[in-house]
């Protein structure tokens, strides 16, 4: 009998019953038990606000070089920001689609639109990429703090840089920040492809000038094979997006700029204006940065749940069986097979559930179908083109009024009352990059689902 932590599946479903839901790849919304207030979880978390705040300074030091090397960053001053926008269109569909009365108000955080690679992972990637040519070109007295660091834009730096080679696992949107920031510093980058990352990904990174080494098998291996290949060459960076504190403090620092953008749109989140927000989960790493900069900025007033597909639920077994990234989707019979290739995973980053085990409010999976759907209606309703994977925070608002398990969580936090002057944001993870003929055939795929129910 096989045994995962020394139990049966059936014994871990009759522990955990959402479980069987789950295995027969239905949508689920699960309240996190272990959800605790802001103060009593950070006692038990390494990383701090001026850790962000480092993250924040660093990214502020390279845009006069970011500012220079991608010029449709030059009216941000070299700051890779998206914007934050109503959806009243949406949240009216919304309504619609689940007959259910959403509170509040629903902003969309335009990740799918941020420079240079049209994801979330233009945060998190793009800054790790960063930080390792900082410390190299540091540690050999090229380059200091206080220097404009518009300079990396030379001959001088891209052949320095060009003696170091950076590695990196990917479904694909890693791949590519990874990627494109690299090849511009002059880095040698090799990205290992999933079976699961599209065509056009591939070939856009190769014209860039970056290895792209295909792998037939699932992230997991992708991951793996990077690993392997970066430990055998000491001038090698591996990027691990299954365990990288700086890939991490790169998307908190998103936090801090939300907030601003908030401020602008005299949006106030406080004790009677609670803030919801719904991350699209793959591996962890981005919602998880993202979530962590939140609580640090609004503490018990942010309420960030993750979303993930039905079949590639990995945060939510992780943390509900809490065995973190010693349980996959496959080991108990989910297939990890969705069209939302950033969410495509089926072992969660361990590193992210334990950090994050008392601070995340729950967790809702989505259908392909449904991700689809919502696909052409925010095209139709918004003229928003998102991939795949950037509509599975959409649904949120909806779920949390619907669902027994979001009126719970509404319940156990006194907010009931305070749900009329609520603030929720959906964070559309990506899109912007999709070539027009795919997204087409996307947009058609959602067409054809509305018909056929
Ligand atoms: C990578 C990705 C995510 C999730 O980020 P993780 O760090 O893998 O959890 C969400 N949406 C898109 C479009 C992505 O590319």
């Amino acid at each position: 009998m096989e045994r995962i932590a020394g139990k049966t599946i059936e014994e871990w479903k009759n522990e955990y019953p959402l479980l069987k839901k789950m295995v027969s790849t239905e949508e689920v919304f699960w309240e996190n038990p272990k959800y605790r207030t802001f103060e009593e979880a950070i006692n038990n978390i390494s990383l701090n606000e001026k850790d962000v705040k480092e993250a924040e300074e660093r990214l502020n030091r390279f845009s006069t070089y970011i500012a220079r090397v991608f010029p449709e960053t030059q009216k941000m001053d070299g700051i890779i920001e998206s914007p934050t926008i109503e959806i009243p269109s949406m949240h009216a569909y919304l309504e619609k689609m689940y007959n259910q009365k959403i509170e509040g108000k629903i902003l969309l955080k335009c990740d799918s639109h941020l420079a240079i690679s049209g994801s979330i992972k233009a945060r998190g990637g793009i800054y790790e990429v960063l930080k390792h040519a900082e410390d190299l070109a540091i540690e050999n007295q090229m380059l200091l703090f206080e220097d404009d660091y518009s300079i990396l834009d030379s001959e001088r730096f891209k052949n320095f840089f060009s003696q170091y080679s950076i590695v990196v696992g990917s479904t694909g949107n890693l791949g590519l920040s990874i990627g494109i920031m690299s090849a511009k510093l002059g880095f040698n980058v090799t990205v290992h492809m999933s079976s699961d990352a599209k065509q056009w990904k591939k070939d856009l990174l190769r014209r860039k000038g970056v290895k792209v080494v295909e792998h037939e098998s699932d992230y997991g291996i992708a991951v793996e094979e990077g690993r392997n290949q970066a430990e055998q060459d000491p001038n090698s960076h591996f990027i691990d997006d299954e365990n990288s504190t700086t890939l991490f403090l790169g998307y908190a620092v998103a936090a801090s700029r939300l907030k601003k953008q908030l401020d602008q749109m005299k949006i106030t989140v406080d004790e009677n204006h609670p803030l919801f927000v719904y991350l699209p989960c793959g591996v962890g790493g981005g919602p998880g940065g993202v979530a962590f900069g939140l609580k640090l900025i609004f503490k018990n007033n942010v309420h960030c749940f993750f979303a993930e597909p039905t079949h590639s639920p990995c945060m939510l077994l992780g943390l509900m069986t809490e065995l973190h990234d010693k349980i996959s989707v496959q080991e108990i019979g989910i297939d990890n097979r969705t069209d939302a290739d950033g969410l495509a995973v089926g072992r969660p980053s361990g590193f992210v559930g334990k950090t994050l085990e008392n601070l995340i409010s729950g967790v809702y999976t989505v259908g392909d179908d449904r991700l689809y759907k919502l696909l052409s209606s925010m095209a139709d309703l918004e003229e928003i083109f998102l991939e795949p994977s950037a509509l599975a925070g959409i649904v949120g608002p909806a779920l949390l009024f619907k669902e027994k398990a979001g009126q719970n969580y509404m319940m156990d936090h006194h907010l009931k009352q305070k749900m009329v002057n609520s603030i929720h944001i959906s964070w559309a993870t990506g899109g912007s990059m999709v070539p027009k003929e795919v997204m087409e055939t996307y947009y058609k795929r959602g067409l054809q689902i509305q018909l056929r129910k």
